[in-house]
């Protein structure tokens, strides 16, 4: 997830990658209602059509960090693939079922299986919170609650009003590159084909809409190597940086307003680098900078006004290399169906500052929002918690949305 912005950030990768088998390691499964400690063959055991509050407990027994997730994949494989309504595919470890029911419209609700590496709180915690009984470990807010909604709703809803798509996905809090829902999309696009895609990261039940984009640039200033005992004779390059530094410290950061809701752009300088030795005028720097910036923009629009900032009449050469461009996503709140999801969950929308996984399906032309238990800066903590009412209330709101009658809520 990557609403506490960052992240889960493909543009920031989540400390250590994958932890090789972590799945198998004793006391990683087996809590919360599955069989034996590390026995895999328990996993069959989701149930996803009972309590969604047990369901997230017991997925949050599988241990799952970012390229280990074969156990939850196998697990969530095995529990979908006998609910007679669903038509159910594997791929490594995604995931996907759908309905079949012939409706006009088909919503995707996607979820990742993966975890940021453990903090000491693999094990499932049942506690009191602020706001009344909590579900905590690992993975309870980024998203093992979004996950098991997404579970329980495709498998309880056998005549949906919507069509549903549920897509389970692996290596969402590492580096883009081997996001299960990037590869899904560029070898079988057909299967996030949709009206409307619903990611379920953490939220705390509001619907956030679009996201905004991130480009990661660095920015070089070159000089000429010199004995700093007659650095006349050279130029020195992280001076050459300082009125870059100045201008990136003093930039007043847009707020626009994009269908609605009021985004806010960022412009950071996240890292430099340069020098040669103390007793040398150094000739290279490099400053390494991110803009976050609002689904107003295109990304080509977002390098011009970066480099618009940078450019000084008098200043140094500057050369400008981009790293990583992930692009924002609109809100798309004009578009009906969006309109009525928002009706539907009653929990009123926002903007989304972070980028999430939306994006991959706006570019696919599908209008995508966040919507999932969790209180999203508690994500990625060592004491991350998930609100058992707020579990109940999404899923609530969401079967409202995908039934569209009140006479199918059940
Ligand atoms: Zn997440």
């Amino acid at each position: 997830m990557t609403s506490s912005p960052g992240a889960a950030d493909p543009t920031t990768p989540a400390g250590p990658a994958a932890v090789p088998g972590l799945a198998e390691v004793p006391g990683l499964a087996g809590v919360g209602g599955l069989a034996g400690a590390g026995d895999l063959a328990g996993a069959g055991d989701l149930d996803l059509a009972g309590d969604v509050v047990e369901l997230t407990a017991a997925l949050v027994g599988i241990g799952s960090v970012s390229g280990a997730e074969d156990a939850i994949a196998t697990a969530v494989h095995r529990a979908l693939r006998v609910v007679e309504h669903l038509r159910v595919s594997r791929t490594g470890n995604v995931v996907v079922a759908s309905t079949d029911a012939g409706r006009e419209q088909r919503v995707v609700l996607a979820a990742h299986l993966d975890t940021v590496p453990p903090a000491d709180n693999t094990a499932v915690r049942r506690s009191v919170g602020p706001d009344g009984p909590e579900i905590g470990g690992l993975g309870s807010v980024d998203m093992k609650g979004g996950l098991a909604v997404a579970l329980h709703l495709a498998a309880t809803l056998p005549d949906p009003a919507r069509d549903i798509t549920v897509i389970c996905y692996d290596c969402e809090e590492v580096e883009a590159a081997r996001n299960g829902l990037g590869r899904l999309a560029a070898t079988d696009p057909a299967l996030l084909a949709g009206d409307l895609a619903i990611l379920l990261e953490p939220t705390g039940g509001l619907v956030e809409a679009g996201c905004q984009g991130s480009l990661q640039l660095r920015v070089h200033t070159t000089g000429r190597r010199a004995h700093t005992a007659r650095a006349w004779t050279g130029t020195n390059a992280i001076h050459a940086m300082a009125p870059l530094l100045s201008r990136i410290a003093a930039y007043r950061p847009a707020r626009p307003v994009v269908d609605g809701l009021e985004y806010r752009e960022g412009l950071q300088a996240v890292g430099v680098e340069g020098g040669v030795a103390s007793n040398v005028v150094p000739d290279r720097c490099t400053l390494r900078v991110n803009f976050r910036y609002a689904p107003d923009r295109t990304p080509a629009e977002a390098l011009a006004h970066v480099r618009d900032v940078l450019a000084t009449a008098d200043g140094p050469a500057v050369a400008v290399e981009v790293v990583d461009d992930s692009p924002p996503a609109r809100p798309g709140l004009h578009s009906a169906i969006v309109r009525e999801l928002v009706a539907a969950a009653g929990t009123g929308v926002r903007a989304k500052y972070g980028w999430t996984d939306v994006s991959r399906f706006a570019a696919l032309g599908i209008p995508a929002v966040n919507v999932g238990p969790g209180d999203p800066s508690r994500a990625h903590t060592p004491g991350e918690a998930v609100p058992e009412q707020q579990v109940r209330d999404v899923e609530v709101g969401l079967r409202r949305f995908l039934a569209g009658d009140p006479t199918r809520l059940m």
